[in-house]
C-alpha cells in the first residue's frame, strides 16, 4: 500500500527527525580519482532510487514474522529474485532447525522457521566476504503493521529499517563489486538467516561455517540512531525459571501448600539484586502462574533476558542464577527448574574490529558523511560470527528508526550514500589482505 505524505504523517515523522548519516554539506574537497568513483556509484544510485524503493517494498510487504516460515520462505525467494542479477555460482535455502521455546505451562517444545538464504560467488578465491542479514522481523502474520507507506524517500512499514532495507543495500554492494576489477578477486558469501529475532539458534552452524570461511565480515543491521554503526556489543542469555509448588485450599489448609507465586516474587526479587554488578543486567520480562485465588498455587514461571558485558560475567551470573535458584528451592520447599535458552556471547573490541570501524569512518568521512562506531547493548549475528573468530562491523544496513515497533521506517536515500562507503571498506580489506 502507498499513501500520500498527509496520511504518512500521522505517524508522527517528520523529516527534520531524519537519522541518516550526517552529511557535512559545507566542506568543500578536491575529488581524488576514487572519490570520483564514489559520486559516480553515489549518483547512480540516487538515479535509481525509484527501484530500490520498489525493492524493500516487495520485501517488506511480504510477512516474515520468525514464526511464520512460509512467509519468511517468500521472502527468501524474492531477494533470491533480486540477488539473480549477481549471476552467483550458488543459491541455496538452507533448512534451519526450530527454535526452541518454553511455554506457559512450562513446557519445553520448538517452534519451526524458515530456510536460510545463502548466496555464494567465487568461493575458491583467497579472500572471503561474508555479508550478513536476517529474513525475519518481529511482527507476527496476524499483527496490524503489515504494509509499507512511501512518502518521498521515506518508508514507514514493517522491517522496512531490520533488516529489509538493509538487504537490499547489500545487495547494491555486491552489484557494484560485480562491476570493478577487484571485485573479481575476491569471494563473497550473503548469508541472510530466519531467526534472528529469536537469537539465531538454528542458524548458529550456518553462521559458524560461514566465519571458518571468510576473512571479514559485514552487517546489514539497521544503522544505529546517529547513523553510526555498533562497536562493542553486550552478550546476553536469555532463559526461564519455572517453578513447582504444592497446591491446598487457602481458607482451610493453607499451611499445607507450598506457594510457587511466592517461591518465584522471592526469586525474582533476589535475582534482580545482582543488577548491582557493573556491565550485568537481569530483566524478568514476563511471569505467568497461579490460578483461582481460594487456592495456594503450585506453578508459576518467570522469563528473563540478562546482558552481560565480557565473558566473565557471563560465567559469574550463570554461577548466581544457579545457586539463588537452588537455594530458594531448599527454603520455600518447591522444585524450581531454571532453563537456559538463547545466548550470544559479548562482541568485544578487538585490533581487527577495530581496524574495520576504523576504516568505516575514515570512507565515510571521505564521502563527505559521518559514521562513528558507538558501544551498544544489543546484540545481533555480528555477536556470534565474533565469536567464531570473524571480525565484522555488523550494523551498516540503513538509516532508519522506531524499529520493533509500529513506528519503524527507513530513509532510502541512505542506501545510496552507504553503498559506496561499504564497498570502500571492503576495497581496503582486501587491498591488505594482498598487500
Ligand atoms: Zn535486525
Amino acid at each position: 500500500m502507498t499513501t500520500g505524505a498527509k496520511e504518512f504523517s500521522r505517524f508522527g515523522v517528520h523529516h527534520e527527525d531524519c537519522i541518516g548519516s550526517k552529511v557535512r554539506r559545507s566542506e568543500k574537497r578536491r575529488p581524488t580519482t576514487t572519490t570520483l568513483t564514489r559520486m559516480t556509484l553515489r549518483e547512480q544510485l540516487t538515479g535509481r532510487l525509484d527501484e530500490l524503493i520498489a525493492n524493500v517494498v516487495a520485501l517488506a510487504e511480504i510477512n516474515s514474522g520468525t514464526h511464520n516460515p512460509d512467509g519468511v520462505n517468500r521472502c527468501a525467494e524474492r531477494l533470491a529474485e533480486q540477488v539473480e542479477a549477481l549471476r552467483p555460482d550458488r543459491v541455496e535455502m538452507v533448512p534451519v532447525d526450530p527454535t526452541p521455546i518454553v511455554t506457559e505451562n512450562g513446557e519445553q517444545t520448538s517452534r519451526p522457521v524458515g530456510n536460510a538464504l545463502r548466496v555464494t560467488k567465487r568461493a575458491d578465491t583467497p579472500f572471503q566476504v561474508c555479508l550478513f542479514g536476517h529474513l525475519d522481523t518481529v511482527f507476527p502474520a496476524e499483527h496490524p503493521f503489515q504494509t509499507v507507506a512511501v512518502s518521498n524517500h521515506r518508508l514507514h512499514g514493517p522491517g522496512v529499517a531490520d533488516c529489509k532495507g538493509g538487504l537490499v543495500l547489500a545487495t547494491e554492494v555486491l552489484r557494484h563489486v560485480e562491476t570493478v576489477e577487484w571485485g573479481q578477486q575476491i569471494g563473497w558469501e550473503f548469508l541472510v538467516v530466519p531467526d534472528e529475532e529469536v537469537g539465531s539458534v538454528g542458524s548458529q552452524p550456518l553462521l559458524r561455517a560461514a566465519a571458518g570461511r571468510c576473512n571479514i565480515g559485514l552487517g546489514f543491521e539497521p544503522a544505529l540512531p546517529s547513523g553510526g554503526v555498533a562497536g562493542a556489543r553486550k552478550g546476553t542469555l536469555n532463559g526461564h525459571t519455572v517453578v513447582r509448588g504444592r497446591a491446598a485450599h487457602a481458607g482451610r489448609a493453607h499451611h499445607e501448600g507450598r506457594s510457587a507465586v511466592r517461591g518465584l516474587a522471592r526469586l525474582i526479587d533476589t535475582l534482580e539484586e545482582l543488577n548491582e554488578r557493573d556491565g550485568v543486567t537481569v530483566n524478568f520480562g514476563r511471569i505467568s502462574g497461579g490460578g483461582p485465588t481460594n487456592v495456594v498455587p503450585d506453578f508459576a514461571m518467570g522469563a528473563f533476558n540478562l546482558r552481560v558485558g565480557t565473558a566473565e560475567d557471563s560465567a559469574w551470573i550463570r554461577q548466581q542464577f544457579e545457586r539463588v535458584t537452588a537455594r530458594t528451592a531448599a527454603a520455600h520447599e518447591l522444585e524450581i527448574e531454571l532453563i537456559w535458552g538463547s545466548s550470544r556471547d559479548p562482541k568485544p573490541r578487538t585490533p581487527a574490529l577495530d581496524q574495520l570501524l576504523a576504516d568505516v569512518a575514515s570512507a565515510a568521512d571521505e564521502a563527505g558523511l559521518q559514521i562513528a562506531a558507538e558501544d551498544t547493548g544489543g546484540c545481533c549475528d555480528g555477536n556470534d560470527l565474533a565469536a567464531a573468530g570473524l571480525p565484522n562491523v555488523d550494523s551498516l544496513g540503513i538509516c532508519g528508526g522506531n524499529i520493533h515497533s509500529s513506528q519503524e521506517f527507513a530513509e532510502v536515500g541512505s542506501i545510496a550514500e552507504r553503498v559506496p562507503v561499504v564497498v570502500e571498506v571492503l576495497r581496503r580489506a582486501y587491498r591488505r589482505s594482498v598487500a
